[in-house]
């Protein structure tokens, strides 16, 4: 059967190079060989996040790194930052794991605001706070230089972040954000295939991490922290992860991060772009729309075009493209266009192109 080529934000799709580099034979992961691989992705990462500190990968989706921020760094109360499908989940995970949990809670498609945490954080009642900085479900990013520049006043309660569906598209400088946990999935902006996700840890985090009893054993950060420092991780890692990982930092530094930045803003524009020709309006609020991926309003809100959705998709797909219906309660009311990872302007032309024939008589 035909490839159908991934615009869903996420999985997205993997280039034939990294897909070369995910199929190499396998070495044992406590071998010289391992530790070399590990030692020579390990600055790239380094530079990829503006950080110190050491880089680490987990075998496990980003939903592993979330729940285990959670059972590692909370120990009083969280205050969780909702604003979509994934940050309203983090929420629920840390219920799920017994811990007190209270919501910020805005409107899908409002961004979190740095005014509202600082209140909430100002009751004194919190530890940690979860933090998406690009909702992939509503398509806003938030404001997250701004959120981080809280801790300034907060120091001792952790800041964990998810850049699950930003990093390597914006700019995420870890040291100089001052914020204890990033975490980012392998199949969102890195487009590498699922399965693996990176995260970084301050000292603070690691610290308060060590003196809390029931972190566990697969995600204990310290456990991470001293493997990393031997190259290694602490379980039999995906090492096809790790070869592809290494052939993606290879792209990226030979691209460029200004300019892998500059091309993720560019395409998601072109999207936005598309959209308004077609008579559409956008899902988040004006001024933060995500540069990874566009969430266009399909009567989830007043005003623009309304058509029948999973009639557009399958059009769509027959010309050879998924791309997404909605996600959640927004399924079929909103759609969404992918732009992360090695996209172009001539792919997403492409792209635009059989979404306009889609679209003819909808
Ligand atoms: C996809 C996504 C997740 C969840 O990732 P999994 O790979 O399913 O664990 C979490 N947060 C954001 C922002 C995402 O886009």
């Amino acid at each position: 059967m035909a490839h159908v080529k991934l615009h869903i934000p996420g999985p997205v799709e993997v280039s034939e190079k990294t897909f070369r580099a995910f199929c190499q034979p396998m070495i044992g992961h406590r071998g010289q060989g391992f530790k070399d691989l590990y030692a020579r992705i390990q600055p790239r990462l380094q530079a990829l996040l503006s950080t110190k500190q050491l880089v680490f990968l987990s075998t496990s989706s980003a939903w592993g790194v979330m729940e285990g921020a959670l059972r590692n760094l909370v120990t009083k109360k969280v205050l969780n930052c909702m604003c979509g499908a994934f940050s309203d989940k983090w929420y629920d995970v840390a219920r799920r794991c017994g811990k007190d949990a209270e919501p910020l809670q805005v409107p899908w498609g409002s961004p979190i605001r740095a005014e509202a945490v600082d209140a909430k954080l100002a009751t004194g009642q919190f530890d940690a706070l979860t933090f998406i900085h690009n909702e992939t479900s509503t398509g806003v990013m938030s404001p997250l230089a701004e959120i981080a520049a809280l801790k300034a006043k907060y120091p001792d309660v952790m800041f964990i972040v998810d850049c699950v569906s930003s990093l390597t598209a914006v700019p995420v400088e870890f040291d100089k954000l001052g914020v204890d946990v990033v975490l980012a999935g392998t199949q969102k902006a890195l487009a590498l295939p699922p399965g693996m996700c990176l995260f970084v840890c301050s000292p603070a985090a690691l610290a308060k991490a060590a003196t809390v009893k029931d972190r566990g054993y697969y995600f204990d950060f310290v456990e991470f922290q001293k493997n990393a420092e031997q190259n290694m991780t602490p379980s039999t890692p995906s090492i096809a992860h790790v070869y592809a990982l290494d052939s993606k930092l290879e792209d990226i530094f030979t691209e460029g991060l200004a300019a892998r930045y500059a091309r993720h803003a560019q395409l998601a524009q072109m999207t936005r772009a598309w959209a308004a020709r077609h008579g559409f309006t956008l899902f988040p609020e004006a001024g933060f729309e995500s540069h990874t991926l566009t969430c266009v309003n399909n009567g989830a809100r007043p005003g623009g075009r309304v058509i029948n959705v999973p009639e557009f998709q399958k059009r769509v797909k027959d010309r050879g493209f998924l791309i997404d219906g909605g996600y959640g309660k927004i399924k079929g009311t909103t759609f969404r266009i992918s732009n992360m990872g090695d996209e172009t302007e001539a792919t997403m032309k492409a792209l635009f192109a059989a979404m306009d024939e889609a679209l003819q008589g909808l």
